[in-house]
């Protein structure tokens, strides 16, 4: 069988005859491309083409790939232990990093979970978000609010809690809990209609969850960090708990270490995930503020938090993520950014005028032309790697969430294939 897809244009994802894609309709979507290696912003394919990446392995390669301090992080924990079980039982890696997650997030965010997947590292927020008002006696608060255009994960509860359309509500209907929406209050109306339904059941709610600034998989859609602000208030003024899902926004994405500094707030849980150890190994964090955790704290267990994955703290994750944060450290990881954020807001703008554009908007190294119908995104995302770009436009958006090692020659190759593509409607 072929292992280059272009040349084998009538096979299709089924014939890749073992694997079950995600996302995927696997009848009719083209076989997949297969890398063999990765280097910088370089993905090299089995076929021997090189595509320039423009999606970071899903955002999370934010030092481009193989980077050699990662590497050598990886190497050395490898040797010394791979893993070990993390009940009664800790390492220095973990200790280390949760020491430095702590210092860098703003307020009394301080105390660090560890798990091993983004959607996990949000179940255990709103675990500890439901517990937490149980523990301090609070009975009735059991849902949770979320908001229009959210993403929060696959499993069955962040599906819950996820944009109805995107967590396949009605396809699960009678699966998943029933929690509230809303829209995110960007406005008059939409901050009143908040108003009205938290007056309304604001005691049912134990904990209110968004993604800063931008929504990502729902869209890439960007708010104002004003809203991040209302969102607080109105935490504080009826007892909820504020969740923030920096998954997608943390380590630098939207122009500052953490999306929530732009509004100067502080969380009452955050999750991350995504870029946490530079896109080298499966490593996520629920981080708490201080007073979140003293409700876990009595002489009933009954009070503990009950949850303990696997592989939770993964020595090899926890010394990769210790490199990672070396790496904001010593290399200019946010100037990176808005350099990047300037390029992108420059080149992208000719689309701006192509027909079947809706809007283009940048912000850090987000950049993203939206259109009014995308019809066929195989299509697209074909003659990307026709361009030697890899690119994943989806639902009717095509972006780019380059590593911010990128270097300006190789975000124009991607930025001129985007502009190329849609000019020739693919
Ligand atoms: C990717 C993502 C998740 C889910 O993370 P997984 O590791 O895929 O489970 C949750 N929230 C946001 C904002 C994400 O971008």
């Amino acid at each position: 069988m072929s292992r280059n897809a272009l040349s084998a244009p009538h096979l299709t994802a089924a014939d890749q005859p073992n694997l079950w894609l995600p996302y995927t309709q696997m009848q009719t979507a083209p076989f997949p491309v297969e890398a063999v290696s990765t280097s910088g912003s370089r993905i090299t394919l089995a076929d021997g083409r090189e595509l320039v990446d423009g999606v970071a392995a899903w955002w999370t390669a934010c030092h481009g790939y193989s980077h050699p301090h990662i590497h050598e992080a990886l190497v050395r924990q490898a040797e010394r232990m791979p893993h070990v079980m993390f009940g009664g039982m800790v390492h220095e890696p973990a200790i280390r990093l949760a020491a430095r997650l702590a210092a860098m997030l703003p307020g009394d965010l301080e105390r660090v979970f560890f798990t091993d997947s983004g959607s996990v590292a949000m179940e255990v927020a709103i675990k500890m978000a439901v517990q937490y008002h149980i523990n301090r006696g609070t009975s009735g608060r059991t849902k949770i609010l979320s908001f229009r255009g959210g993403y929060h994960g696959d499993t069955l509860g962040m599906m819950s809690i996820c944009d109805p359309e995107e967590g396949m509500h009605s396809l699960f209907a009678g699966v998943l809990p029933e929690q509230a929406l809303a829209d995110l209050p960007v406005d008059g109306d939409s901050l009143a209609r908040l108003e009205a339904l938290l007056a309304e059941r604001g005691d049912s709610i134990a904990a209110m969850v968004t993604e800063p600034l931008v929504q990502g998989a729902g869209g890439m859609l960007f708010h104002d960090p004003e809203v991040l602000r209302h969102l607080r208030e109105l935490c504080d003024r009826h007892g909820i708990l504020l969740i923030l899902d920096e998954i997608f926004t943390g380590f630098g994405r939207t122009g500052t270490m953490f999306a929530c500094e732009q509004a100067g707030i502080v969380p009452d849980i955050v999750a991350l995930s995504k870029a946490l150890t530079g896109g080298t190994m499966a490593l996520a964090a629920t981080v708490a503020r201080r007073g979140v955790f003293e409700a876990f704290l009595s002489d009933s267990a009954g009070h503990a938090l009950m949850h303990g994955p696997t592989f939770m703290a993964n020595p090899l994750a926890c010394a990769v993520a210790n490199a990672s944060l070396d790496l904001f450290e010593t290399e200019p990881r946010l100037e990176q950014v808005a350099t990047i954020s300037a390029q992108l807001a420059r080149e992208l703008e000719p689309c701006r005028t192509l027909p079947g554009v809706k809007d283009v908007r940048v912000l850090g190294a987000i950049g993203v032309v939206e259109l009014e119908t995308l019809d066929d995104p195989d299509a697209l995302r074909r003659a990307f790697v026709e361009r030697g770009v890899w690119i994943r436009p989806f639902r009717n958006i095509v972006y780019l969430t380059p590593a911010f090692t990128i270097m300006p020659e190789e975000l124009t190759r991607l930025t001129t294939a985007i502009v190329d593509v849609l000019r020739e409607g693919a």
